[in-house]
C-alpha cells in the first residue's frame, strides 16, 4: 500500500471503533502515524539500494518490530504529548489560527489511557503486514514478499490481490474523508463503511482480474493455477 493508504487505514480504524469520541483527535492522529511507521525499513534506500532491497518489508514489517514500535511510539506520544505540541506550533501559523481553540496540551495522565495509546499504535503498525501482503506487485514490479515472523523465521508471505499503486483504495478513502468533513456526526459510520468497501474492493479486484499483474516467474514456480491468487509461503533466499 502507499503511504497515504496506510495512514488512512490507521485513521479510519480508530474512527470506526468510535475511539475519537472518548480520546479525541490525538488518538486518531496516532493511528495514522503508527500505520505508516513500519515503512521506516525503506529508508536505507537513501543510502544504497542493496540494503533497501534486503531490509524493506522485513526489518519493520514483522510482528516483533510492530510491537516495539507501538509501545515506543505510543509511550512517547502520550507522555510527551507530541501531537499536542506539534499542533500548537501549526496553529500558531496564520491560516490555521482558527483551529487554536481545539488544541490543548495534555495536563492529566493515566496509566489506562497510556495503555490505550500503546495498544492503538501497535495495532495500527500491525495493519502494515496484511495490507502489504494483499496490495503488492504491479506493472513492472514483482510481488514483494513480507517476512512477518522475522527474525525468528525467514518464512515469506505474499498474497497479491491488488497491484501496488492501484488508485481504487485511495479513491475510497479520499471520498470517505470528504464525507467525514461534510458530515462530522457520521464520522464513525463513514469510517466503518470505508473499511468495508476497501476490503470488498480488494476481493472484487482479485476475483475479477485474477491478479494478472503477477510476475510470471513467481507463478510458474509457486502456483499450479496461474489465474488465481494464492498465499505463497516459502523459505526463500533473501532478496539482494
Ligand atoms: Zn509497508
Amino acid at each position: 500500500m502507499t503511504t497515504f493508504e496506510h495512514a488512512l487505514l490507521g485513521v479510519n480504524g480508530v474512527l470506526a471503533c468510535g475511539l475519537h469520541r472518548r480520546f479525541g483527535w490525538k488518538l486518531v492522529a496516532l493511528g495514522g502515524v503508527a500505520a505508516i511507521m513500519p515503512d521506516w525499513d525503506g529508508l536505507p534506500m537513501l543510502i544504497d539500494m542493496a540494503r533497501f532491497e534486503a531490509g524493506h518489508r522485513v526489518w519493520g514489517h514483522n510482528v516483533l518490530a510492530c510491537f516495539l514500535l507501538g509501545g515506543l511510539l505510543g509511550s512517547i506520544d502520550y507522555w510527551f504529548d507530541l501531537s499536542g505540541h506539534l499542533a500548537q506550533r501549526l496553529v500558531a501559523m496564520g491560516p490555521l489560527q482558527e483551529l487554536a481553540k481545539h488544541v490543548d496540551l495534555r495536563t492529566h495522565f493515566s496509566q489506562r489511557t497510556w495503555m490505550v495509546w500503546m495498544l492503538v499504535a501497535t495495532l495500527a503498525a500491525l495493519t502494515q503486514i496484511p495490507a502489504d501482503i494483499v496490495v503488492s506487485g504491479g506493472k513492472g514490479l514483482t510481488d514483494w514478499a513480507l517476512k512477518p515472523l522475522w527474525p525468528f523465521s525467514a518464512r515469506e508471505f505474499v498474497y497479491a490481490m491488488v497491484p501496488w499503486g492501484n488508485v481504487g483504495v485511495t479513491v475510497i478513502f479520499a471520498i470517505a474523508m470528504l464525507l467525514q468533513i461534510k458530515l462530522p456526526d457520521k464520522t464513525q459510520q463513514i469510517a466503518a463503511s470505508a473499511l468495508f468497501l476497501v476490503a470488498l474492493y480488494i476481493v472484487l479486484w482479485a476475483t475479477t482480474f485474477n491478479s494478472g499483474h503477477r510476475s510470471a516467474t513467481q507463478f510458474s514456480q509457486r502456483n499450479n493455477s496461474p489465474q488465481r491468487p494464492r498465499l505463497i509461503m516459502l523459505n526463500s533466499t533473501p532478496l539482494y
